[in-house]
């Protein structure tokens, strides 16, 4: 595995700018493999729960996750739970055993007062901010100790069961677009996409 700070590195270049969220992320998401003793996912032999929400401050968090564990969108391995809150159940799928990290507020302060965030308050997209002010955030949230940023569970056993992938794709009568098989509509003779069908899902 890389060092921790190219992970870091590599993620906030991921992200496209530097924030305490997407570092907290970061952090817990190397938290959660270590203390269940995993690699970073290549396939999907992990799966994570981030419990971040829609539209609110922080949701970089997610970033930070999807990088260090490798549990990602388009894997099909990442989850959301939506709470609003920066924490994320990491899960090892052959075993179901789980373990949760949350981000603890000791830092938020300093954080809301900082040059970055009051500009954020401002309104100023964050990778307009000067990146001074950028890297400050960032600095403080990886140099903080672990148990001063992070709350991590024991490992539990969930109750899951996977399923399986449905591998295959169709053209769809109506678009000719490809389309997986799970998402093909029945109209009348044809099997169509969920647009070319008028249903909603
Ligand atoms: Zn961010
Ligand atoms: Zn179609």
């Amino acid at each position: 595995m890389e060092n921790a700070r190219q992970i870091l590195l590599d993620a906030l270049k991921f992200h496209g700018h530097r924030c305490w969220a997407s570092v907290a992320g970061v952090r817990a998401g190397l938290a959660a493999l270590r203390e269940l003793g995993v690699n970073r996912s290549g396939g999907r032999q992990l799966h994570a729960c981030v419990e971040i929400g829609e539209e609110h401050g922080g949701i970089c968090f997610g970033d930070g996750v999807q990088y260090a564990t490798g549990c990602t969108l388009g894997k099909g391995n990442l989850e959301k739970a939506p709470y609003g809150k920066l924490a994320v159940t990491l899960i090892e799928r052959a075993s179901n055993r789980a373990l949760r990290v949350s981000y603890k507020p000791t830092l938020q302060k300093r954080i809301a007062e900082s040059a970055f965030m009051v500009k954020r308050g401002e309104g100023i997209e964050p990778d307009a901010i000067p990146e001074a002010e950028q890297w400050e955030l960032v600095k403080l949230i990886w140099d903080a100790s672990e148990s001063e940023v992070l709350a991590i569970g024991e490992v539990f056993q969930l109750e899951r069961e996977w399923f399986p992938e449905i591998m295959g794709f169709v053209p769809c009568a109506g678009c000719g677009e490809l389309t997986a098989r799970a998402y093909l509509r029945v109209v009348g003779e044809k099997h169509v996409c969920i647009p070319c069908s008028g249903y909603e899902r």
